[in-house]
């Protein structure tokens, strides 16, 4: 039998006999076994059999201190991929630190989304019995695609109509929640969809809508190079699926000029 892996898991499992506790250093990109920190990690996430798509979030697998090491270890392999592309970062002062400002830009900016918890939500009692159509946006959306990691920049609008007995949240809070979705490498359809059984479970509202409208630069910068396409798409849940006047009353308020 080959020697056990070093597992780590957030709580002890009870069936990984030898189990060790991968301790890494601050600052370190590898654990004491030379485990490089992405392993260590996707060890933990796949202990809890959980899935790790680029539109997760893994947070809670993440120990406070270890994003600066991961920041560490993609611009180790950044370095490879602009060697590769046989780019002279030695002497070409304008790729020096590219490697490393790649890096820090996934993990701490555009990716962002899947490293750091979910932005918390003050929820309010519907005191005022609201029960009629809120609209929010336009909220900016600032994504990559997944297939590419080319950027989507777009709007969103999110319509609610809550219960008596709904939790409303504050009107930055859409703002924060769909930053926290977009910021992964994403497909607009799906993100679309994260977005709305999020909103439901948080408000739980009689429906919830979200329209998002896109550039996609994998059409314009490379592929067709099409500049004027975009990618329209919603999603209607609840009233918004049953009662078409509202749906439209819906469509008719977002000005998506
Ligand atoms: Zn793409």
């Amino acid at each position: 039998m080959p020697a056990k892996k070093p597992v780590v898991t957030k709580k002890p499992a009870a069936k990984t006999a030898a189990k060790k506790v991968v301790a890494i250093k601050k600052g370190s990109t590898k654990d004491d076994s030379g485990l490089p920190l992405s392993v260590v990690i996707r060890r933990r996430i796949e202990a809890q059999k959980a899935r790790f798509h680029a539109n997760d979030n893994i947070s809670e697998f993440i120990k406070p201190g270890e994003l600066e090491g991961l920041v560490d270890e993609v611009a180790e392999k950044m370095q490879a991929v602009l060697e590769s592309l046989v780019i002279d970062t030695k002497n070409d002062h304008n790729t020096q630190n590219t490697s490393r400002r790649v890096a820090k830009m996934y993990v701490q900016e555009v990716f962002n989304g899947r490293y750091v918890e979910q932005p918390t939500l003050t929820k309010f009692p519907n005191v005022s019995r609201l029960n009629e159509l809120m609209i929010i946006g336009p909220i900016t959306v600032r994504s990559a695609c997944s297939h590419h990691l080319c950027p989507i920049m777009g709007r969103i609008w999110i319509g609610v109509l809550p219960s008596k007995d709904s939790a409303l949240i504050g009107l930055s809070k859409y703002s924060r929640l769909t930053e926290w979705v977009m910021c992964r490498p994403q497909i607009q359809e799906e993100a679309v969809v994260e977005l709305a059984d999020m909103l439901e479970k948080k408000i739980k509202p009689i429906g919830v809508a979200v329209v998002m409208d896109a550039d996609h630069f994998c059409m314009q910068w490379r592929g067709v190079k099409d500049r004027d396409s975009k990618m329209i798409n919603s999603v209607m849940r609840g009233a918004f699926l049953k009662d078409s006047n509202l749906r439209r009353e819906f469509l008719a308020l977002i000005d998506r000029k």
